[in-house]
């Protein structure tokens, strides 16, 4: 065994076009360290990884492995190189089992049948050395995120990857899978191997890594051992200004009732009920939170709310007049005319229209409104253009290019053109769905904020995120759900993550 880092940079620059995602990056990994990777959406974090990875050739620099210089042409190089990548968009074969596709582009040679008996025998010795369960024989369609992450970490171990690659792993990860991956993170480091963590969240950083080295604009700024940093030392670093990582707010000052929700229940179209009888109440300036794994029907209530869905059973009042919750009246439009905004969990399919523009993307659903018509049939797009361009400003959205088709920006600034529409003609009543996915802290504190000055002017708001962090830095009342149900209301002030925990697992139903 050598003493040579297991990865060393030297002077990595990419261009794409005008743009220069890495300029002269030059960083050094010991061998089995956990070393992690933050810095602002935009920062080249993952073209810095795709470079190493051979997905993407550098215009400049060097790569050695394990002090040995090597010339990363293709994944099939980096393969050979030891290295190995774990995909954030899964690329596994659907319809395949979990044995067939980590032997997938591994065999030698043989027949997949062959081949796949030594298989089945090297992925237990894998997850026995690493803790990594999964049955070799499931079908990939059926599996978890968390499920599929395992099945990609040990396609690269058979691979007999050294080094490990993860590019924002737990984004689509609940708490409890991302806790699990960090036991396996933590295994694979005992075992020697070392790993390159991409993350937003710094509480991850702190937990896990060794060392971090800080990117902004394509630079690398900084490279620290993590005891010897704090998460607020870390934000300014990335953003390059103070950062403040807790929401500042002042007691609600809740008014008149906006929102009232009775016994609302939905059963999807496989019959599996997934609201059941779900009552609550949302006054004027203030912030419901709603809190629970994904998958427990947050989402569905905020479609039914957002008019996206049906609703099964139940009723609404908004205002004190009815809300349809089904019908050919129950619809985002008919809802946005209502004052009622909707930013949705999802912003490529529901939140944006890809491929058009960011200023059509910032009309979607007001472009009836008086300040965007011109005459009795036309739109006023000079208008349009003009609240888009100062939008762009005022949320920071990067490149401020009011032409760009939405696709082309980042998760964060694609975040932020929604944001930015829904919360600009001042709503009665805003329903959030995951307002932070994805996106980096400096943007999360602006967001964050303008929710809060968004509440302050009296706006009820429905916030959903399964970042018990966010749903407790931001909410006045707290409610979980579980299974379909509401399991508890608290005070956010005088409630913890523990007690909200145990009623995200479903244990204290009723429990005062
Ligand atoms: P990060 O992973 O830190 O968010 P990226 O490495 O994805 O950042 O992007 C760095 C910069 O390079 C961004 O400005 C991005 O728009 C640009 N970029 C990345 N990939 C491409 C590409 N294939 N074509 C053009 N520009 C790209
Ligand atoms: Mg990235």
């Amino acid at each position: 065994m050598t003493s040579a880092p297991a990865i060393e940079l030297r002077g990595i620059s990419k261009s794409f076009g005008p743009v220069q995602a890495n300029k002269d990056i030059s960083l050094t990994v010991a061998r089995g360290t956990i070393h992690g990777i933050v810095g602002e959406n935009g920062a080249g974090k993952s073209t810095l990884m795709s470079i190493l990875y051979g997905f993407y050739r550098a215009d400049r620099g060097e790569i050695f492995i394990n002090g040995r210089a090597v010339e990363i042409t293709d994944s099939q190089a980096a393969i050979a190189a030891g290295i190995g990548m774990v995909h954030q968009h899964f690329k596994l074969v659907e319809n395949f089992t979990v044995l067939e596709n980590i032997i997938l582009g591994a065999e030698d040679g043989g027949l997949l049948h062959g081949s796949i008996t030594k298989a089945r025998k090297a992925l237990a010795d894998l997850s026995e050395t690493y803790g990594l369960k999964v049955d070799g024989d499931a079908v990939i369609e059926d599996l978890s995120v968390g499920h599929l992450q395992r099945v990609e970490i040990l396609k690269q171990l058979y691979r007999e990857a050294d080094i490990l690659i993860l590019d924002e792993p737990t984004g689509v990860l609940t708490p409890a899978e991302a806790d699990q991956l960090f036991r396996i993170l933590g295994r694979l480091r005992e075992e020697g191997k070392t790993i390159i963590l991409i993350t937003h969240k710094l509480r991850e950083i702190m937990e896990i890594t060794d060392t971090v080295s800080v990117m902004r604009r394509g630079e690398m700024t900084a490279t620290v051992r993590t005891a010897d940093t704090t998460p607020e030392g870390l934000a300014e670093l990335m953003v390059g200004r103070k950062v403040l990582l807790r929401v500042e707010k002042e007691p609600a000052r809740a008014k008149d009732i906006v929102l009232e929700v009775q016994n609302l229940s939905f059963v999807d179209g496989s019959g599996v009920t997934r609201l059941k009888d779900i009552n609550l109440e949302l006054r004027a300036g203030e912030i419901l939170g709603i809190a629970g794994v994904a998958g427990n029907g947050q989402s569905e209530l905020l479609e039914i709310l957002g008019g996206m869905r049906h609703a099964s059973a139940g009723a609404a009042l908004y205002k004190s007049a009815p809300l349809p919750l089904s019908g050919a009246t129950a619809n985002g439009r008919a809802r946005r005319q209502m004052g009622i905004a909707h930013i949705p969990e999802d912003r490529q399919t529901a939140g944006l229209i890809m491929p058009f523009m960011a200023w059509e993307n910032i009309a979607f659903g007001y472009h009836e409104r008086a300040a965007y018509q011109a005459g009795a049939t036309l739109m006023d797009n000079a208008a349009i253009q003009k609240d888009c361009a100062e939008k762009m400003a005022q949320f920071d959205i990067r490149p401020p290019d009011i032409m760009l088709p939405a696709r082309n920006f980042s998760g964060g600034n694609q975040q932020k053109i929604v944001v930015a529409r829904e919360m600009a003609h001042t709503p009665d009543l805003l329903l959030i769905g995951q307002p932070t996915r994805g996106v980096d802290i400096g943007a999360i504190e602006f967001i964050h904020r303008q929710i809060i000055a968004l509440r302050d002017q009296g706006c009820a708001i429905l916030l959903v995120s399964v970042e018990l962090d966010e749903i407790m830095g931001l909410a006045d009342r707290v409610a979980v759900m579980f299974d379909g149900q509401i399991m508890g209301e608290r005070d956010a002030a005088k409630t913890d993550e523990a007690e909200l925990g145990l009623l995200m697992a479903g244990l204290t139903k009723g429990a005062a």
